[in-house]
Formats: C-alpha cells, sequence, structure tokens
C-alpha cells in the first residue's frame, strides 16, 4: 500500500519530477508550493490523477496535514531567485524548516531535506566528501541561501538528536533537465536558451571554473533511494553525477549540440562565484547502491528538446 507523502516545493524543476515518480510507485502526493519558482504548468498533467493534491501555500507559516513522509525541496535554488528576496530566502530554509521538522516530529515521519553543494561554498578540498565543513562567506549575496541551508541542516541533526525525527539530509549538486525555468539564470537553462535563440552565450569570468552536472531522473531516484533507507542512516549524503566539465566546455558542448551560431561572450563572475565543485558520491554508493546513469550529452539531448518546444522552435 502507498503512503501519503509531502512534496514542498512540488511545483518546481525537481520537485515536479520526484510528485511524478511518487505517485508512479503508487503514493498519495500532497504538492505543497507557494508558486514563487514553481508552476501549474510542471504539475498540470498531474491534477486529474485521483492521488494527487495540490497546496497553494508558503513553508515559513504552519501547515498541518496527516501524511507518512516529507520531502522538504521548498526553496528557490538559482542564484537570480533566491537574491531576489534574500530575507525570504532565509525564512524559508530556517522558519520552513523548522515548521517542516513540527510537522515530522508530530506524525513520527521521516523528512528528507533537500540540502545542496552550497554548504560547501568555495571549497577548498576536491572533490567534496561529505566529512568536509566547506568555506562559506556569511554575509555575502550568496549567504541567504548558503547559511539558510547549512543552519537547515544543523536544525534537521537537531530535530533528530532531541526529538528523534527520522531526517534524511541530501546535499544535491547542479541538476538539469526539462522543466527548468527559460529564465532561471542557471547555467545549463541560460546556454540552451541563448543557444536556441542565437543569442551571445554569456560566460561569467574566464569559464574555467568547473561544475557536474547531474540529470534530473537520477537525482530523483537518489531521493527516492535515501528515503527508503532505515532509520538509522540519517545523512548527509552527496547525491550529484561526479562528471566535471568547465563552464567554457559547457558552452561549447551546448553550441555544438543546438548547432547555433552563438558566439560566447565573457561577462564579470558573480560575488563568491565557487571555482570548482565535484561531489564524491562513495556514501551514496554504498548506502544507496546508487550512481548516475544519465552523462551530460545524453542529459542535454532532452533538455535541449524541452526548451526548443518551450520557446516553440
Ligand atoms: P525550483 O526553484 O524549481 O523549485 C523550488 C520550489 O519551491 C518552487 O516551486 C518554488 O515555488 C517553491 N518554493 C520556494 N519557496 C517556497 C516557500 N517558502 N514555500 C513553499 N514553496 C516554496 O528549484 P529546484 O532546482 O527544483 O530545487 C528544489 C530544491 O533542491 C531546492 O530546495 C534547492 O535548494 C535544492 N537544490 C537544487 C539544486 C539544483 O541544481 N537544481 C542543487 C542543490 C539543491
Ligand atoms: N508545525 C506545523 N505542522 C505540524 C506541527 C507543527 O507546521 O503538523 C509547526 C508549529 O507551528 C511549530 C513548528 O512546527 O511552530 C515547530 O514545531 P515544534 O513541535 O518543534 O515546536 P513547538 O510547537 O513546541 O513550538
Ligand atoms: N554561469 C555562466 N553564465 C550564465 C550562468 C551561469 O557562466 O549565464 C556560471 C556561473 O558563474 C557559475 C556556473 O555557471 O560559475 C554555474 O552557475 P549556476 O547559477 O547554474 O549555479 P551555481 O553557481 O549555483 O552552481
Amino acid at each position: 500500500m502507498g503512503k501519503t507523502v509531502l512534496v514542498t516545493g512540488g511545483g518546481g524543476f525537481i520537485g515536479s519530477h520526484l510528485c511524478e515518480r511518487l505517485l508512479k510507485d503508487g503514493n498519495d502526493v500532497i504538492c505543497l508550493d507557494n508558486f514563487f519558482t514553481g508552476s501549474k504548468d510542471n504539475i498540470r498533467h498531474l491534477l486529474n490523477y485521483p492521488n494527487f493534491e495540490l497546496v497553494r501555500h508558503d513553508i515559513c507559516f504552519p501547515y498541518y496535514a496527516e501524511v507518512d513522509a516529507v520531502f522538504n525541496l521548498a526553496c528557490p535554488a538559482s542564484p537570480v531567485h533566491y537574491q531576489y528576496n534574500p530575507v525570504h530566502t532565509t525564512k524559508t530554509c530556517v522558519m520552513g524548516s523548522i515548521n517542516m521538522l513540527g510537522l515530522a516530529k508530530r506524525r513520527k515521519a521521516p523528512i528528507l531535506q533537500a540540502s545542496t553543494s552550497e554548504v560547501y561554498g568555495d571549497p577548498r578540498i576536491h572533490p567534496q566528501p561529505e566529512s568536509y565543513w566547506g568555506n562559506v562567506n556569511c554575509i555575502g549575496r550568496r549567504s541567504c541561501y548558503d547559511e539558510g541551508k547549512r543552519c537547515a541542516e544543523t536544525l534537521f541533526f537537531d530535530y533528530h538528536r532531541q526529538n528523534n525525527v527520522k531526517i534524511k539530509v541530501v546535499r544535491i549538486f547542479n541538476t538539469y533537465g526539462p522543466r527548468m525555468l527559460p529564465n532561471d539564470g542557471r547555467v545549463v537553462s541560460n546556454f540552451i536558451v541563448q543557444a536556441l535563440q542565437g543569442h551571445d552565450i554569456t560566460l561569467y569570468g574566464n569559464g574555467e571554473q568547473t561544475r557536474s552536472f547531474c540529470y534530473v531522473s537520477d537525482l530523483v531516484d537518489g531521493l527516492v533511494r535515501m528515503m527508503n533507507t532505515p532509520d538509522t542512516i540519517t545523512g548527509p549524503v552527496n547525491l550529484g553525477n561526479p562528471a566535471e566539465f568547465t563552464i567554457r566546455q559547457l558552452a561549447e558542448l551546448v553550441i555544438e549540440m543546438t548547432g547555433s551560431k552563438s558566439k560566447i561572450v565573457y561577462h564579470p563572475l558573480p560575488d563568491d562565484d565557487p571555482v570548482m565543485r565535484q561531489p564524491d558520491i562513495a556514501r551514496a554508493r554504498e548506502l544507496l547502491q546508487w550512481e548516475p546513469t544519465i552523462q551530460l550529452r545524453e542529459g542535454l539531448v532532452s533538455t535541449i528538446e524541452y526548451f526548443k518546444k518551450k520557446l516553440e522552435f
């Protein structure tokens, strides 16, 4: 028998794919979202499912429902969006987490936190294992998100130690795929949209900074596996694809795959932009028997297809 599962941020990019997967697995799904960056378009095709329920709500305010498990994904994830109202970003991470942890505590339900590689900041250790404490600026433009997510992890572990809440903390590394917003500001969506529209490709800095890109279906599989681990497994567990690329390599790949005539132009690097990022996924391999199966080129095919349709090419 399926469970009743709450997905906060279920109207967003990753959340909508997770809702789909949970429904497919036979669960009742409550998708909760304030639609700051999410959209009904992402989940419109699920609205007719009898096991799917949509709630418009902001997790900064208490929420009561009799659920069996919680995936806490609510939070803007792109730098452009989380810096738009930075105070609300911190509130979502901190007050939102307290409310969802209060709910999980009352329901004795497991709760998974979508944490982030940003907790490692601009890392001094490469690749990043979960044991690394990070290098984070607490007063910069990225801090509302980075420190918000770090404080959320603190709350998760304190609710676990103090109230025996069954926590599952995953640190998600750069994830991409269909349903990213075209104007999201994140690098994969920016480059694809610019390439398809024949606009300049905006490379920030010299393009030598690195990221490791995980396709969304791999990530969702990792989230579900983590939720299904025994109560003793709390994380944190890194989830991401260890294949590392410079941002210039990504730009060149997108230009090649779209057959675009766009030119690369250089813009200043944003403040505190991490120089390199690559997940050490040994722990996920061991605890979840998980590793990504879709490599960048393959994942870009369906992502480019999605944006072509979205932009009506
Ligand atoms: P997204 O912006 O598409 O999704 C976030 C969703 O949360 C949106 O639907 C938004 O409307 C909703 N939301 C934001 N604040 C809310 C609030 N206060 N109350 C209710 N809903 C709220 O981003 P995403 O890429 O799908 O990210 C999902 C989660 O995964 C986020 O917590 C993000 O921090 C985390 N994450 C994502 C990545 C990535 O590369 N995509 C990497 C690391 C961590
Ligand atoms: N909370 C919620 N839904 C619930 C249970 C609690 O939103 O089903 C909120 C509640 O408003 C509280 C927060 O979660 O402010 C933290 O709950 P906790 O039990 O830790 O704290 P307390 O109620 O003792 O302040
Ligand atoms: N980036 C870029 N051009 C863009 C958007 C982003 O060169 O149009 C760079 C950005 O400076 C960063 C990397 O791509 O070095 C990843 O940026 P994103 O915002 O996707 O994620 P994050 O910095 O949070 O990893």
